[in-house]
């Protein structure tokens, strides 16, 4: 399956940032590198590649799916409404 590769930058930090689109229609920045995790392991949040909300924790097998960026970036807050 052939996913939106939709890159841009975070206004608050200047790293680059990947748009991934929710089912409800919302753009959700995520960082780029894809990240395997086990779904309903832990409490970590990620955003599978058709932009799915899923929590979890990181594995060396499992689903594969993007860290949100707000959960990375240290200016986020400032960018928040
Ligand atoms: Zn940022």
């Amino acid at each position: 399956m052939m996913y939106d590769q939709n890159f841009g930058f975070c206004r608050g930090c200047k790293k680059q940032i990947i748009w991934t689109r929710t089912p409800a229609g919302r753009n959700m920045p995520c960082d780029p590198g894809m990240i395997t995790f086990t779904a309903g392991a832990g409490s970590e949040t990620f955003i599978t590649p058709d932009g799915q909300t899923k929590r979890g924790k990181r594995s060396e097998e499992g689903e594969r799916g993007y860290i949100p960026h707000w959960a990375t970036c240290p200016n986020w807050k400032q960018f928040k409404k």
